[in-house]
């Protein structure tokens, strides 16, 4: 684990192009791991692509869907896919460079 979050580390100065291209991530870059950034983005394009589909979304405000309890951070029933950003307290604490 110790070393997993040095390569979370050494991320910080490598975010690929398609994360820092999107607006709703651009107040948890550099700020939670590679790792959880990508898997957030995962989520985003998730929602995005329902939304096409024309699948109206659940907004759970606080869902417990797997995605959502097993990583700690908010799944595609809750992440906004307008351009709002994502609050870095959604994120659990485990994810942050920070602590
Ligand atoms: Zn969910």
């Amino acid at each position: 684990m110790q070393r997993l979050r040095g390569q979370a580390m050494n991320g910080r100065n490598r975010i690929p192009l398609d994360l820092s291209n999107t607006p709703e991530l651009r107040d948890l870059t550099r700020k939670i791991s590679l790792f959880a950034l990508t898997e957030v983005k995962k989520q985003i394009t998730l929602a995005k692509k329902e939304e096409s589909e024309g699948i109206i979304r659940a907004w759970l405000q606080n869902c417990q869907c797997h995605a959502a309890r097993r990583y700690g951070f908010p799944c595609y029933h809750v992440v906004p896919t307008n351009g709002d950003t994502i609050p870095l307290n959604s994120i659990a604490p485990f994810w942050r460079l920070d602590n």
